[in-house]
């Protein structure tokens, strides 16, 4: 009997799976996460691997170069809800057969594997041809709003032209989310803050985009040894966290490499989905954006707080390809509906949610599977999820002032309309907002 590994984190999509291949007799070995997916690899050599693409402990970019080093055989197709050029490229050139994008039905799987896998003799499965895989008080601060590429001037003063870098104080903790352009600034506070006594913070990265990491270069307690800097995110499509943050340093980039840098500086690849800073709660979730690029939940004594810079609401983007490639628009529209419920649930009640929302709904149309997001899809996502204030973040580099003003008021007719209290502002640089347990004034 031919054999195939399943990894893929969510239960009842791998379940769905199993259940097909095991009707058209395989042997199917299953696995929740993309180190005991390596694991059962190494240790039943497989025919087939399906992977999925964002999990848990190692993404299937990893699950895929680790396999491969050692299984030639064995044929890979990796599966993603996303579909993006830059991740079927990478994914192949990390050493997948195949790149098939969810929702995915039989008869593609099994057309794939045929195709991969000629000299395996297999039968249809009957019935289903539609499955699918599937502190006392906190201050937020804002230094860096923009998306894509600084844009300083006069037709930005007000908004800010830094990019992505959010500053959280809370439970006695510092964490930056990001390290845009706009981490320069918020260096130079900390250092006029603490003079001589030590900067300990905690960056949480949410993905390795020159936008988001630009600024780390210019972060003046990276200078200081006096500082303690944990670097915490998720390894990339190609290398890890570490190689690409020096990457930006080495020469001919900049004259001072990472390692050279005075200050205690750990760069740690996260590997779980929640974890601690301090007494902070973190859970992570990936977004769908080009490469592999999270979204984090903050839980604080004074509430929470999501961030989401750069992430691509799954609704029109699915319709978009499955017309595209003469797909089923129903099973597009049940893949990005229950994507979409899983977001709210994420995100649902929380206080603050910062989240991309760098176009118009007309700029949009024009820029489907540019991984980002629109301002009604935004909005409609963020009432779903009960959200108390929302964040218009990573602004387009070519939109002014006044042009976000118009989207800002947009967003807050939305909500008017809707009879929702949600607050909505649009990030502005320099902007706080605080947030205490049961009372929440907040300012922007
Ligand atoms: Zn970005
Ligand atoms: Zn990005």
């Amino acid at each position: 009997m031919p054999t195939v590994l399943l990894i893929e984190d969510d239960d009842e999509s791998r379940r769905a799976t199993s259940d097909l291949f095991s009707r058209d007799h395989w042997t199917v070995f299953e696995a929740g996460d993309g180190e005991v997916g390596i694991d059962l690899a190494l240790k039943h050599h497989p025919d087939v691997i399906l992977c999925d693409l964002l999990m848990p402990k190692a993404n299937g970019f990893q699950v895929c170069r680790a396999i491969r080093e050692q299984l030639q055989p064995t044929k890979i197709i990796v599966i993603s809800g996303r579909d993006y050029g830059v991740d079927r490229t990478s994914a192949l050139e990390a050493g997948a057969d195949e790149y098939l994008v969810k929702p995915i039905t039989w008869d593609l799987l099994s057309s794939s594997i045929e195709r991969i896998l000629p000299q395996v003799p297999r039968k249809p499965a009957p019935g289903n041809n539609g499955a699918q895989f599937h502190t006392p008080s906190t201050r937020i601060k804002l230094w860096g709003v923009r998306g894509s590429i600084p844009v300083p001037g006069p037709s930005t003063v007000r908004y800010g032209g830094n990019t992505s870098c959010v500053e959280i104080r809370a439970d006695g903790e510092i964490i930056v989310l990001d390290a845009g352009s706009g981490i320069r600034s918020l260096g130079i506070a900390l250092e006029n803050e603490f003079g001589e006594r030590c900067v300990k913070l905690t960056l949480l990265i949410t993905h390795t985009h020159w936008d988001h990491i630009q600024g780390l270069p210019f972060f003046l307690p990276v200078y200081n040894q006096k500082n303690e800097i944990r670097v915490l995110g998720y390894e990339g499509a190609r290398a890890g966290l570490g190689k690409i943050l020096a990457g930006q340093m080495e020469t001919p980039f900049f004259p001072v490499s990472l390692r050279d840098l005075p200050s205690n500086i750990a760069i740690e690849e996260l590997k779980e989905m929640e974890f601690e800073v301090g007494a902070v709660q973190v859970r992570a979730k990936f977004a769908n954006h080009p490469g592999i690029c999270a979204g984090y939940r903050l839980t604080t004594s004074g509430g929470s707080i999501a961030f989401f810079p750069d992430n691509e609401p799954y609704e029109l983007l699915k319709l978009y390809i499955a017309d595209r490639d003469h797909t089923s628009r129903e099973d597009a529209q049940e893949f990005a509906r229950t994507e979409r419920q899983k977001l709210v649930e994420f995100l649902f009640e929380c206080d603050v949610l910062i989240i991309d929302a760098q176009y118009t709904d007309d700029e949009y149309q024009r820029h489907i599977g540019w991984g980002h997001g629109s301002l009604s899809r935004v909005v409609s996502l963020a009432l779903e999820a009960k959200v108390r204030k929302l964040i218009l973040f990573h602004h387009d580099p070519s939109h002014d002032d006044e042009k976000i003003d118009e989207m800002l008021e947009r967003a807050r007719f939305l909500v008017v309309e809707s009879g929702s209290p949600m607050e909505v502002e649009a990030a502005r640089e320099g902007a706080e907002v605080w947030l205490a347990p049961k009372l929440a004034p907040a300012r922007l």
